[in-house]
């Protein structure tokens, strides 16, 4: 007997129908002998249509006020998951009870929109288990120290299944999902596009980083530090297939230190239209003057994600940035208002319609080469690089946003992406 956690997302629980195909998997699992937790979205678009309608009555977004009120409104999408998959399970004469975050509780930090969890409870969850039941517990929110609902950010519910799955200390966290594992890249995309069997935790952590979906961040950083064993699989093979089978089906995160000597040196391609790129032109080059510029960015709570300062020509520089598209508007107002005239830069400018492509794959530690190929391969293709970051084990390039789908294609194919045989 093991304890497993099950994760279904938005597409997975879309209907009251696939709801009784959940229910129907999670109870063959459970009479194969299972203790079960199951963590499920909201249905497939409810997060937005709950959202959409406060935005109705504001659009105003960043007030702390609003953004209480935010979290009490999109909180409720899971909760009418959790009630529906038990009336499921319990329509499959199977026991089971279901639980908000607040009830079990998972006690997070106080950051509405975007909370950390802080601590998990498992006692009650435990006691019922005990008692052969099926704990469902809501994905995606918790509980503040002062008794008010936060929720974990979008995709939130991967990290909550994770992390409930790390406090119980669960034997496997089952992450059932639209795709039947993680691919080497978007694989709506790039149709081509190859199923990893497995993918290091630190490929996993770069792609989830650099704006692959399909794990949230910080499922794979809870993943990592308490070694939670971790997979993504499909919830649309038929719910009656062999549960051994199933349970080797997927992509398996691996936590191995050592580089498989076959490894591929790129794993994989990444994508994020979710920036956008702000410059300060004619800046004074003197020391001191990237504190000046990117300090009052950072009090005001905007994340600046690639940096890039060109060489003085004349005392002058240019300095560019690139932070979350969300944070475009209020990033230029900020630049404009408190920094150009305390630095003397000429003048401000932004663009909003940039992505960021990423490589990434461990064997690029070992092996040089890599980003020049890259860099080869989009301008074979006539896409301008306009910034560019390294890591150990990625290479990022900031280019126009309507070469996106070009560069991710091209990128895919260069570096033998497709082929058989992972
Ligand atoms: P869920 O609702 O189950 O949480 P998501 O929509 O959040 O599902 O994540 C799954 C989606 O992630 C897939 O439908 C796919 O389009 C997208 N995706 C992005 N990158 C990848 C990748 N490398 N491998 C697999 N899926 C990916
Ligand atoms: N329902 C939430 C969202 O749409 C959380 C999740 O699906 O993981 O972001
Ligand atoms: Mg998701």
């Amino acid at each position: 007997m093991a304890l497993i956690v099950h994760k279904y997302g938005g597409t997975s629980m879309g209907s009251t129908e696939r709801i009784r195909n959940v229910a129907k998997r999670v109870a063959k699992w459970a009479r194969a002998g299972h203790q079960m937790v199951v963590v499920p979205s909201a249905m497939s678009g409810e997060t937005n249509r709950l959202l959409g309608l406060a935005k109705e009555l504001s659009p105003e977004k960043s007030t702390p006020e609003l953004l209480r009120e935010l979290d009490m409104i999109a909180s409720t999408g899971e909760q009418v998951s959790v009630g529906l998959l038990a009336i499921a399970l319990q329509a499959e004469g199977m026991a089971s009870v279901s639980y908000a975050g607040w009830q079990v509780p998972i006690k997070t930090d106080t950051g509405y929109t975007k909370a950390r969890i802080a601590s998990i409870d498992d006692a009650r969850v435990r006691a019922d288990l005990a008692e052969g039941k099926v704990v469902i517990i809501t994905g995606f929110q918790g509980i503040d120290p002062e008794g008010n609902i936060t929720t974990l950010g979008r995709g939130g519910s991967d990290t909550s299944a994770v992390a409930v799955a790390a406090a119980m200390k669960a034997d496997e966290c089952l992450i059932y999902t639209d795709v039947d594992g993680v691919y080497t890249t978007d694989p709506r995309i790039v149709p081509e596009a190859r199923r990893l069997k497995t993918i290091s935790f630190e490929e996993m952590l770069e792609m989830a980083s650099l704006g692959s979906k399909v794990l949230q961040i910080r499922s794979v950083e809870f993943a990592g530090k308490y070694r939670v064993p971790l997979r993504v699989l499909s919830s649309f093979t038929p719910w009656d297939i062999d549960i051994d089978e199933e349970a080797r089906s997927g992509t398996l995160i691996t936590f191995e230190e050592d580089v498989n000597m076959e490894q591929a040196l790129v794993s994989g391609i990444a994508f994020s239209r979710d920036e956008a790129k702000v410059s300060l032109h004619g800046v004074p080059d003197r020391p001191g003057i990237a504190y000046q510029i990117l300090g009052p960015v950072a009090d005001a709570n905007i994340d600046i994600d690639v940096i890039i300062q060109n060489v003085a020509h004349d005392g002058k520089t240019d300095f560019s940035f690139t932070v979350n598209r969300g944070d475009y508007g209020r990033t230029l107002d900020l630049l404009k208002t408190q920094v150009q005239g305390e630095v003397g830069a000429a003048e401000v400018v932004g663009d909003p319609k940039i992505c960021k492509v990423s490589i990434i794959g461990i064997g690029m530690r070992s092996h040089v080469g890599i980003a020049s190929k890259m860099f080869r391969t989009l301008s074979e293709e006539g896409i301008n690089i306009q910034m560019i970051s390294t890591s150990e084990i990625k290479t990022s390039v900031v280019i126009d946003e309507k070469y996106m789908e070009l560069a991710v294609r091209a990128l895919h194919k260069a570096f033998d992406l497709e082929q058989a045989g992972s």
